[in-house]
């Protein structure tokens, strides 16, 4: 491979996008200086029980914690999906690692870390080192004002030809607007300040969403409050079962107001007294250092405008962002986004103009509205109907498309196929699909495909 251009680039964040983000563009020959906060690689998945002072974390000025881990949390892929293609998330007999096919999240950091160290992605990292902004100076290169976290103050700014964001967008929390909710004497709390169930003994939860993470919470909850209360727009009003295998765990719609005396109600007239409400509502995607001029904005969570989820047209390619889609298997995303994004500063891959980037933008966000799918679901790759019948990208549509535009090889049928039947097993078993599954020949399949990797 002879690159065309060589570029100095400052990647934002050494998480699992940063780390491959970093690892591709210094393969394709360019200088990278990766920029973190914290003082190790992993991003999401350093597990701290540090939580926000505020329980909701709505204070803009509140001190960040990063990760939104709890304690129990077991990855919702198995470890041959959701590993990278170029390094396979395969078992290690050494140490004390966690050899189970849905690791613990401990699992996933040393992983990270492995990468990390195989391909020499450590010597690229300031650590401990927060990118406080980045703006374009007046010659078209691209400026980074970044400090030290402990000595904070303003910090130095450096030039660099092209900025690759990967910060994450699990930290921002989305709150439940709920009518009435600041005359309710409960308590209030964000998933991504829950860490383990102890302070919900003997409560009244009112828990709202129907993600992974609220599937999980739900029923460690349930373990030790007194009753857990899934309020989910999916729920119909009329429904008032509590969960199969569960007597205190009821499934509710969407609650319709919150009171003073402490009760909490819904559309089918029930009325409960709760204690907390746990909001396991998503996050927003968050960029406070980011000063495009206005040309990128984060509108009712779209990241916009942008060019199949990376390049904002008219800066493109020197802004790009790795990670955004969501419903995704991201690590092996990461790869594909990354690889794109190395290939195009060389000049090795080429884009379209401007011009067409920004009318494949418009034309996608158009049929997202004329198929009536509101802006925050712009990066969701999952396979709902709504999707399909907007002809839009799922993700691995959008994988292979990518890897035409490198030239490189495609996801594995065997993964595909994997996420399919992990789906389906999770949606028929959500207790246990990460103990018990029906795919053994495809794990087998996929450790025939890492041997052949592992040889090379
Ligand atoms: C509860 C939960 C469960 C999940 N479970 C799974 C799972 O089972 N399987 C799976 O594949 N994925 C899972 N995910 C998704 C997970 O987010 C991705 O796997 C992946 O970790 C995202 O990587 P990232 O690099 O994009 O972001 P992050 O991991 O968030 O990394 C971003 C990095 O940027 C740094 N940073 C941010 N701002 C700045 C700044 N201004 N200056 C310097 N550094 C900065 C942060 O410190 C961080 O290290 C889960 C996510 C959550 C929240």
């Amino acid at each position: 491979m002879s690159p065309v251009t060589t570029c100095d680039v400052a990647v934002i964040g050494a998480g699992a996008a940063g780390l491959v983000a970093g690892h591709h563009l210094r393969r394709e020959g360019h200088k990278v200086i990766i920029f973190e906060k914290q003082s190790q690689v992993g991003g999401t998945w350093i597990y701290t029980n540090k939580t926000e002072p505020d329980s909701l974390s709505l204070d803009p000025n509140r001190p960040v914690t990063h990760s939104s881990l709890y304690l129990s949390l077991r990855t919702n892929l198995p470890r041959e999906v959701m590993g990278f293609k170029e390094y396979p998330f395969v078992v290690k007999k050494t140490g004390q690692r966690d050899e189970r096919r849905f690791p613990g999240h401990g699992e996933v950091f040393e992983y990270l870390q492995d990468y990390g160290s195989e391909f020499g992605v450590y010597e690229m990292i300031r650590f401990d080192t927060e990118v406080i902004r980045v703006w374009r100076d007046g010659n078209g290169k691209w400026k980074v004002r970044s400090r030290k976290v402990k000595s904070g103050g303003e910090g130095v700014s450096e030039v660099f030809d092209a900025v690759v964001v990967c910060n994450g967008h699990y930290t921002e929390p989305r709150i439940a607007y709920i009518p009435g909710v600041d005359r309710w004497p409960g308590k209030q709390i964000h998933s991504h300040n829950y860490r383990v169930p102890e302070p919900y003994r003997n409560k009244v939860v009112i828990l709202i969403g129907s993600s992974a993470s609220a599937v999980d919470i739900s029923r460690e909850i349930a373990s030790v409050a007194k009753e857990v209360h899934i309020a989910s727009r999916s729920t119909s009003n009329e429904e008032t079962a509590t969960l199969p295998g569960y007597d205190n765990i009821w499934l509710r719609p969407m609650m319709e107001n919150a009171y003073e005396d402490g009760t909490i109600s819904f559309p089918n007239g029930v009325k409960i007294s709760a204690d907390i409400i746990l909001h396991c509502t998503g996050y927003k995607y968050h960029f406070p250092f980011l000063d495009t001029e206005g040309i990128v904005t984060v509108d009712d969570n779209r990241v916009g405008p942008l060019y199949k989820h990376v390049f904002p047209p008219s800066l493109a390619p020197w802004l790009s962002f790795v990670g955004l889609p969501w419903k995704v298997v991201p690590f092996p995303q990461f790869e594909f986004q990354s690889q794109w994004i190395a290939g195009t500063l060389s000049g090795r891959i080429s884009l379209p103009s401007p011009d067409e980037m920004t009318k494949d933008a418009e034309a996608f966000y158009s049929s997202l509205q004329s198929s009536g799918i509101p802006k925050r679901y712009t990066h969701n790759m999952d396979g709902i109907q709504a999707i399909y019948m907007a002809g839009l990208f799922l993700q691995f549509d959008y994988n292979d498309w990518i890897s035409t535009q490198c030239g490189s090889p495609k996801t594995e049928e065997w993964r595909k196929k994997m996420y399919s039947a992990t789906s389906l097993n999770r949606k028929a078993r959500p207790e246990t699909y990460r103990d018990e599954w029906e795919d053994d020949d495809l794990v087998f399949e996929a450790y025939q495909d890492f041997a052949k990797k592992i040889s090379k």
